[in-house]
């Protein structure tokens, strides 16, 4: 922001009329106004001049959705709104499923209340589209948050920050979307196939949208409060595998780090550290999605990849051993500790993915429904031929045994 354009901004604020419309008790008392608020847009259907269009289209070019400077969002925010320029912002919905009811608050620096600045009836699945800010076109009325209205002078543009965005929305997705709580950054990246195609294949935007798909229902179930419970009492899980089983407890009693296993001696975290490693996996750190071929997956840093067969069929059907695996390198555990590996007695692989299984079963996922995508039937993307994924529950299903149906996240 250069100092003139700061100064510009302020002095506009300053000179801004700010009408606040109380409701009255007493009808006489009423200002006589009728505010004359901007009227609702449907994503569905905008006129070219918003550039709308869709993101990864099965045919878009592979380079688009690799460009990490322009295809990123955050697990917690699918619908990302990013201001262009000084005058417009972008929206972007990284969902395979549409929102409707829409709004998207602005607040400004120098005045404490939200305000609509856009109502979308409608924003399709991986839609993209620019407006212009309306307070750079004129004086306007907006609905703030409390029902009243304020009117805002013409404001001649923005710096970036200047506007503070916010979403709300009635849509019952929506809601599950404000439950994530992990916020890492999903981008994808060309560098691993690039640089090593014996280890990894490139993707296309067939499998980013499955990928896009399965990155939010797994963020989802890290953030869900019976995930929560069984991963800081593990120790207590373990014991009811035992109890159901039969059997005495086998290998690590609870969570243990990378220190290398001796004579059934572990590094245990204590429950406070617990805590700490439970708070890694919903961090704000990067994460590159990318695809393995046939040999084995990989993890780390930035990386966690699967298989093609996980990307479109397997996540659909709770099989997310592998990249429950994979994720944890990225989290920084070795095979020493059962955060990453299932040996030992079972860890959390073998955990999560019977916790995400249930989680299909009582439909408590953000996206539970294969056909919204039908990645399966894509097959001129694809290196082979799969059939569509159908769910099954195991009934001995350690979750459904102790849950019994219940648990689903209000
Ligand atoms: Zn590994």
């Amino acid at each position: 922001m250069t100092p003139n354009i700061k100064r510009r901004f302020f002095s506009n604020l300053l000179l801004a009329t700010f009408i606040i419309l109380t409701s009255c008790e007493n009808e006489t008392q009423t200002i006589d106004y009728e505010p004359n608020y901007a009227s609702s847009l449907d994503a569905t259907n905008l006129p070219s001049g918003n550039r709308p269009m869709t993101m990864f289209e099965d045919a878009e070019s592979p380079s688009k959705m690799y460009n990490k400077n322009d295809r990123w969002f955050r697990v917690n925010q699918p619908l990302q709104i990013i201001q262009k320029g000084k005058d417009s912002v972008q929206i972007s919905l990284y969902s395979p499923v549409g929102l409707t009811d829409v709004k998207i608050y602005a607040k400004l620096g120098n005045y404490d209340k939200r305000f609509v600045l856009y109502h979308f009836t409608k924003i399709p699945a991986f839609h993209r589209s620019t407006h212009q800010i309306p307070l750079v076109a004129g004086k306007n009325d907006y609905l703030l948050e409390t029902g009243n209205t304020v009117t805002i002078d013409k404001i001649d543009g923005f710096s970036t920050g200047a506007i503070e965005f916010s979403i709300e929305s009635t849509d019952p997705l929506f809601s599950k979307f404000k439950k994530i709580k992990s916020s890492q950054l999903v981008q994808f990246n060309d560098g691993y196939h690039l640089n090593e195609p014996n280890k990894f294949l490139p993707m296309n935007p067939v499998l980013a949208k499955e990928a896009i798909t399965m990155i939010i229902n797994y963020s989802y179930a890290l953030s869900h409060p019976m995930y929560y419970d069984t991963f800081i009492h593990f120790d207590r899980y373990k014991q009811e595998q035992a109890t159901l089983a039969g059997t005495p407890v086998s290998g690590a009693t609870d969570w243990h780090g990378n220190t290398a296993d001796s004579n059934g001696v572990y590094d245990y975290f204590s429950k406070s550290e617990i805590e700490q490693q439970y708070l890694k996996y919903v961090d704000n750190r990067t994460l590159w999605m990318a695809m393995v071929t046939g040999a084995s997956a990989l993890g780390g840093g930035n990386l966690a990849s699967q298989w093609e067969s996980d990307y479109i069929t397997g996540h659909w059907k709770g099989e997310m051993s592998v990249w429950s695996h994979e994720y944890s390198h990225h989290t920084g555990y070795n095979h020493d500790s059962n955060l990453a590996n299932s040996g030992e007695g079972g860890g959390q692989q073998g955990m999560l993915t019977d916790f995400y299984k249930y989680l299909i079963y009582l439909n408590d996922l953000p996206f539970t429904d294969p056909e919204i995508l039908k990645g399966w039937t894509k097959t001129s993307y694809l290196s082979k031929i799969y059939s569509k994924p159908v769910f099954k529950i195991d009934p001995k299903n350690p979750f459904l045994l102790k849950y019994k149906g219940e648990g689903k996240w209000n």
